[in-house]
């Protein structure tokens, strides 16, 4: 396993600051005002001199530095360069899994080879969020994931550091205190240090003892102290796994194929609204049938792009025709071999523009002889149909009036 721990430096407060660059070089608190009640969410480096630290209630932070300038977060800016952040990392992960906002692990076992591959990925990573994003992360390269987590935060800010082999982490680790371990918050530290169990080495020493005192938490502690972490990346936001897909499952077995045949496209604008919302793009396009005995088959092809929404459509519409035609149960479409969208190159902006607008016009009539044959109007709400359980219910009346 070839893991990077990918941190934002101060995230929040680094925003602000590229926002408004006269905020910079000043104790900048990001959280609650001094006059309500809160805590500090994030803040600057400079405010952290003065031993304001995140989590903190705002009014002690407002009595360690007075003279501090104190701020709202801004959500809605911060989930935007998150979601930039993401597509920055995805493009090097086979897997993502995102702790925060602002940090994940990526999984580059793949894409790195080894581990002077996964060095430059992750200098790629540190320029490439500086230029295009205009912000400083701290990177950690390991064998596993609390390795890489406790590598990013080895040198902060801006920083870059690696632990590759469980012995590296034990010798960098040993003298340290339990409060160093990954998962050791103060509660875990203060029941060890009770029992006189003050640093990794005493919990190496004493690994029985940590056991009996903490139960599982012990036991993944002791193994922890040797440097032993098998735990995968796991990607949890459908974004950051190999594939972007959307299937329904309906509440009576369908046996009329032209009528999955139309929703398939719907499926297919869909997944094509999930792709580009985090920058993404396919190199193949899968569909997946579970039928009435619960027997599920999946059946993909490999196609060019799938930039545009109505390639998913026809590729999945072509896989459809060549499947057993048995009742239905459940039907799915799902992109995959994922990668950053690419910019168009100006040389064929013209035709790109001009094969974009024409399969705008196919789409568009497509989806109005779609709409004729059930009754509603699919071209005029295509962003309420794709809302929650809209699309859902949407289905449900088409299978209901097929
Ligand atoms: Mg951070």
């Amino acid at each position: 396993m070839i893991i990077i721990h990918v941190d934002m430096d101060a995230f929040f407060a680094a925003v602000e600051i590229r926002d408004d660059p006269s905020l910079r070089g000043k104790p900048l608190i990001i959280g609650s005002l001094p006059n309500e009640c809160g805590v500090v969410a994030t803040c600057s480096y400079e405010a952290r001199k003065y031993g304001v630290h995140s989590a903190m209630n705002i009014k002690d932070a407002y009595r360690l530095c007075p003279n501090g300038i104190y701020m709202h977060p801004h959500m809605d800016k911060y989930k935007a360069v998150s979601d930039a952040l993401h597509v920055i990392w995805n493009s090097y992960a086979t897997a993502l899994e995102s702790v925060a906002y602002d940090e994940a692990y990526l999984d580059v076992t793949e894409r790195a080879k080894n581990f002077d591959g996964a060095r430059e990925i992750a200098y790629e990573i540190k320029r490439r969020t500086r230029e295009e994003l205009g912000l400083s992360c701290s990177v950690g390269v390991a064998y596993s994931k609390s390795a890489a987590k406790t590598a990013s935060e080895e040198k902060k800010p801006n920083g870059y550091f690696e632990i590759l082999t469980p012995e590296a982490f034990v010798s960098l680790m040993r003298d340290r205190d339990v409060r160093a371990l990954y998962t050791v918050g103060e509660k875990t530290a203060e029941k060890l240090h009770r029992s006189g169990i003050r640093t990794v080495r005493d919990i190496q020493e004493r690994r029985e003892e940590v056991v009996m005192l903490l139960g599982k938490q012990g036991q993944w502690l002791a193994s922890l102290a040797f440097g032993i972490d098998d735990r995968p990346v796991t990607p949890y936001r459908p974004e950051d796994a190999k594939s972007i897909g959307r299937e329904v499952t309906f509440q009576k077995d369908v046996d009329n194929y032209s009528l999955l045949k139309d929703i398939l496209l719907l499926l297919s604008l869909s997944v094509d609204r999930r792709a580009k919302r985090v920058g993404l793009h396919g190199r193949g396009v899968s569909l997946k049938i579970t039928y009435a005995d619960m027997k599920s088959i999946t059946r993909s092809q490999l196609v060019f792009s799938t930039d545009s929404p109505l390639e998913v459509y026809r590729t999945a519409a072509r896989l459809l025709d060549n499947v057993e035609h048995r009742p239905a149960r459940l039907i799915g479409v799902s992109i995959y071999n994922l990668s950053a969208e690419r910019e168009p190159q100006i040389s064929i902006d013209e035709l790109i523009e001009e094969k974009t607008h024409r399969s705008e016009n196919e789409l568009s009539a497509l989806l109005s002889s779609l709409g004729a044959r059930y009754g509603l109007d699919f071209a005029g709400n295509l962003d309420k149909l794709f809302k929650a359980d809209t699309l859902h219910k949407t289905i449900e009346y088409m299978r209901r009036h097929s």
